[in-house]
């Protein structure tokens, strides 16, 4: 009995009829936020009467914050600020998705608006012109939570055949894998690419180049679509790091970095002493590549299964055992850019690309929340 929502199985020749009907020239708008776990997305829609054509064009809004972790019911309306506008692959155009930042009643960040910290940073470091490439590996769950399509009782056979599997023995859930990538170009999310992971149900997209704050609001909305698109198939995705015990892979968030210096001719000599700084703050840096302080992290930085010590700092040429890896061609080229592969499935990437070009570029802390807000 295959484990899918009900909501999946509500009949969709009669939601196609209401879809397809004519909606003048109103204009729907999905307000999408971060919540108070700092991880789950919310969202909800309003009507325009004209169609947006820049962010500057959407009013802020507001929402319960005590209904979401972000605020105590007698002070409870959090502001809505809109900073980034995509195409919407559900309802079409002329329909909007917009990015959202949460303020505080008294117009702080709120607790899990790490944008504006993020924000800071990369303003300070510009003129690198910073790029950043991530992975998102996830998980496919049955509405149950159990790994999607694994037997009810027992395991699949063992890892080997699954990562860029194909074939139904290999690959599980590949509809909701192509869909989501669809749906990302459509919206205008730069995704950069997919393939099936090493354990079966697990899956991964890439989003980038993006160049400094663009990488966090891009893989935001990716990761919107992509719980989308599971809800629409009755499954879920999950990014816990460590989502089976034993010999099964974790899901990461493999961080790509480059600054222009580093992508020119001799740029491996920029990319070694980024390297260097990285390596004097890996505790730092591992704090904050989850949302648990390291707790998360803990169960999947074993030292095997391809991922590194969470105790130790290392690098190497195409070492996937590694904290940070320089991909082989980078080593021949002696140009381009490092993979950091500490930051868990659940990371916040504006906190980890913030982690990066500080300590790269700024030789400053990564401490997560913004001076603003430590201020108040
Ligand atoms: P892996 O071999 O580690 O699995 P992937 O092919 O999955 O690598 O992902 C590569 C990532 O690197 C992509 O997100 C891409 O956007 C990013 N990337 C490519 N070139 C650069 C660059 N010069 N700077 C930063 N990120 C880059
Ligand atoms: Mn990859
Ligand atoms: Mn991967
Ligand atoms: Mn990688």
């Amino acid at each position: 009995m295959a484990s899918v929502s009900h909501s999946s199985l509500l009949n969709k020749a009669v939601r196609q009829q209401y879809m397809s009907l004519p909606q003048g020239h109103k204009c729907q708008v999905t307000y999408i936020w971060i919540d108070g776990s700092g991880e789950g997305l919310r969202n909800k829609t309003r009507t325009l009467d004209f169609e947006p054509t820049s962010i500057s064009d959407i009013p802020e809004w507001n929402f319960d914050g005590s209904s979401t972790s972000q605020a105590e019911g007698s002070n409870s309306d959090m502001y809505l600020v809109p900073v980034c506008m995509f195409r919407d692959p559900f309802t079409l155009d002329p329909n909007k998705l917009v990015l959202c930042e949460v303020l505080k009643y008294n117009r702080f960040p709120a607790e899990t608006n790490h944008r504006v910290r993020c924000r800071e940073v990369m303003e300070q470091v510009k003129e690198h012109c910073i790029w950043f490439g991530m992975e998102q590996e996830y998980t496919l769950l049955g509405i149950d939570g159990h790994p999607y399509s694994w037997p009810a009782n027992g395991f699949p056979g063992p890892q080997g055949p699954y990562y860029c599997g194909v074939g139904a023995q290999n690959a599980y859930g590949r509809d909701v894998v192509e869909c989501h990538y669809k749906a990302c170009l459509y919206a205008g999310v730069k995704i950069y690419g997919t393939n099936a992971e090493v354990m079966p149900s697990q899956w991964e997209f890439q989003v980038g180049p993006c160049e400094g704050i663009q990488m966090g609001d891009h893989l935001w909305v990716a990761r919107f679509l992509l719980h989308r698109v599971c809800e629409d198939f009755g499954v879920m995705a999950t990014l816990d790091p460590k989502p089976m015990k034993g010999n099964w892979n974790g899901a990461g968030c493999h961080t790509n970095v480059s600054t222009k210096q580093m992508r020119e001719d001799g740029g491996l000599e920029h990319i070694e002493r980024a390297i260097e700084k990285l390596g004097k703050r890996h505790a730092e840096h591992i704090a904050v590549y989850d949302p648990h302080g390291g707790e998360d992290n803990k169960r999947r930085l074993l030292g095997h299964l391809e991922t590194s010590s969470i105790h130790e700092f290392s690098d190497g040429v195409a070492n996937r055992g590694s904290s940070i890896r320089i991909p082989r061609q980078v080593g021949q080229e002696k140009k381009g850019y490092f993979e950091d592969r500490r930051p868990a499935a659940n990371c916040d990437p504006y906190t980890v690309t913030a982690a990066i070009a500080a300590t790269c570029l700024l030789d400053a802390g990564t401490m997560r929340r913004s001076m603003v807000e430590e201020g108040e």
